[in-house]
C-alpha cells in the first residue's frame, strides 16, 4: 500500500470559453439536444458535456471560437439562446444577492 490517498479529491475542467482550469462546481454543464446548447446546471443529463464559466464573457468567447461544437463533437452550429438567457438569468441573481 502506498500513501495515495487524496489524489483527486477536487475534479477540474477546461472552461471552453476563457480556457482556464477551474473546479467542476464553479463551471456549467453544456449539452447538445436537437442543435441547441442546453444548460446543465445540475449535472444530470446525459452525453458528452461542455464546460464554460457561467459568464456572457466566457460564453461570447465560446461562440466566437465556436468552441461549443467542438467540444460536443457535433457538426453544425449550435443555437445558444436559451444559454445566453440561463447565463445571464444566473449573473443576474448572483450580482442581486452580493
Ligand atoms: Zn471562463
Amino acid at each position: 500500500m502506498s500513501g495515495r490517498t487524496r489524489a483527486r479529491a477536487c475534479p477540474e475542467r477546461t472552461c471552453v470559453g476563457c480556457r482556464e482550469r477551474a473546479a467542476k462546481a464553479e463551471l456549467l454543464r453544456i449539452v447538445a439536444i436537437k442543435g441547441a446548447c442546453v444548460p446543465d446546471p445540475r449535472g444530470t443529463l446525459p452525453g458528452r458535456g461542455a464546460y464554460v464559466h457561467p459568464a456572457p464573457v466566457c460564453l461570447d468567447q465560446a461562440v466566437r471560437r465556436r468552441a461549443f461544437p467542438r467540444a460536443l463533437r457535433v457538426p453544425g452550429p449550435l443555437d445558444t439562446k436559451a444559454l445566453r438567457h440561463h447565463v445571464e438569468q444566473t449573473t443576474v441573481a448572483e450580482q442581486a444577492t452580493r
